[in-house]
């Protein structure tokens, strides 16, 4: 593109947590600005937010309707190239609808809706209009992760026997939905979270997670769903077995009631020659540990000789040399970096790269979704296990 890409949000407002992670993430690499919003539920913060980055107030909208209504009737080299949606989960689905059918990319929040129908009509919808969806599974953007799926793609670790992934966080130990936390009360209400609150919030993550670095795909699982806090309405823990497409078996851990964690996301992958680990809280880190041999530490930015050079992917979506830590910002970055550019290439008519084309999809929302119905079809079932059903 001979331009910046032009970015309009729904949510994101100074109310917000996310919203201003995807505009750091966004705004990293130059190519991309921010042109118009409806930034909030409530207008005058929604107002007061646009004014702070700068844009025009003519471009600040009462709501996601209005929003794409009008940015389509601007001339095609003023109006918004893509929205991004950063409002709790039962606003992702229409807006991110309006959009597509409107002729606009959308880069979308996890989880990408909160039923698995509207997820399968938004990849319709995505089909039908040729556009570009992007979900922000954040952890997939990491060089490392990058790096751990590329050596299990090209059989370092052999055959994949056993996959063991966590996210344990402690923020939900108390009440905090009833404590004035407005990002805990959306999150702790049915109607606006889904099915279950943590597989929706942190569970999604985990299990794209599993399925990204593995290449397999789950098949069956068996799930065990808590609600730990009293006066809770949904679950705040589970812990949930897996079988996946070649045979290997797995574990599944989310939890926001581990109490002191942060978001101390990791996964271990082992196949018969080895196996790998990675963790979120030391993300420039790959652990190798292979039979028979001392274990191996791969870190960011490296220019190993062959045979431990990193893997175009791991470099494509390293910033800086190796040493200066890089961390979930510059991961959040990789992924609008690889929407941009395989966007872009759209627009012009040329293949994106591999490198380009490597951030989850509307497929990955799919999957994410059916993974919350089919845990909590499971946690209900008195079956000891339940088919992937998508
Ligand atoms: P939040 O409660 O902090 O912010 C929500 C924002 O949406 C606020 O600005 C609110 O005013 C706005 N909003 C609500 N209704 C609106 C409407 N009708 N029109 C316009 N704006 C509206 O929530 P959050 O923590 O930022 O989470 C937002 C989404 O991001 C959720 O789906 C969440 O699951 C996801 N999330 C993802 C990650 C990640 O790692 N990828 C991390 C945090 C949150």
């Amino acid at each position: 593109m001979k331009r910046k890409l032009r970015m309009g949000m729904v949510g994101g407002g100074k109310d917000a947590f996310i919203g201003a992670v995807h505009r750091i993430a966004a705004f990293m690499d130059g190519k991309i600005e921010l042109v118009c919003g409806a930034f909030s539920i409530n207008p005058e913060i929604s107002r007061q937010s646009a004014a702070e980055l700068f844009v025009a107030p003519d471009r600040v909208y009462a709501d996601y309707e209005e929003m794409i209504t009008k940015e389509a009737q601007l001339p095609e080299g003023e109006r918004m190239d893509f929205l991004t949606v950063v409002t709790p989960n039962f606003l992702h689905f229409a807006p991110a609808k309006m959009a597509l059918e409107n002729g606009f990319d959308v880069v979308i929040e996890k989880p990408m809706t909160v039923t698995l129908e509207e997820a399968k009509e938004l990849k319709a919808v995505v089909e039908k209009t040729g556009r570009t969806l992007c979900l922000t599974h954040t952890y997939s953007g990491y060089p490392m992760v990058k790096q751990a799926k590329a050596m299990v793609k090209e059989g370092h670790l052999g055959k994949i026997r056993k996959i063991v992934v966590e996210y344990p966080q402690g923020w939900l130990s108390r009440l905090s939905e009833r404590e004035g936390n407005a990002g805990a009360a959306w999150r702790a209400d049915p109607k606006k979270s889904g099915l279950s609150l943590v597989m929706g919030d942190i569970g999604t993550h985990a299990a794209h997670l599993a399925e990204y670095v593995s290449g397999l795909k789950i098949t069956e699982l068996c799930a065990d769903l808590s609600t730990l806090v009293e006066g809770r309405v949904l679950d705040d823990d589970g812990s949930v077995l897996l079988r996946f497409d070649n045979g290997a078996k797995g574990v599944l851990m989310a939890s926001q009631i581990s109490a002191g964690e942060e978001n101390a996301v990791r996964i271990r992958i082992y196949g018969e020659k080895g196996g790998l680990e990675w963790a979120n809280e030391d993300p420039n880190n790959l652990i190798v540990k292979m039979l028979d041999q001392p274990r191996q530490l791969y870190r960011t930015g490296n220019a190993y000789n062959a045979p431990y050079t990193l893997s175009s992917f791991a470099t494509h979506n390293t910033r800086i040399p190796a040493g200066h830590p890089e961390g979930l910002l510059e991961a959040f970055a990789n992924i609008y970096r690889n929407f941009a550019a395989t966007a872009s290439a759209k627009r012009e008519g040329r293949e994106p790269s591999p490198e380009e084309l490597d951030f989850p999809t509307v497929d990955d929302g799919v999957r994410g979704m059916a993974f919350v119905q089919n845990v909590v079809a499971s946690n209900a079932s008195n079956e000891k296990w339940t088919k992937f059903e998508m």
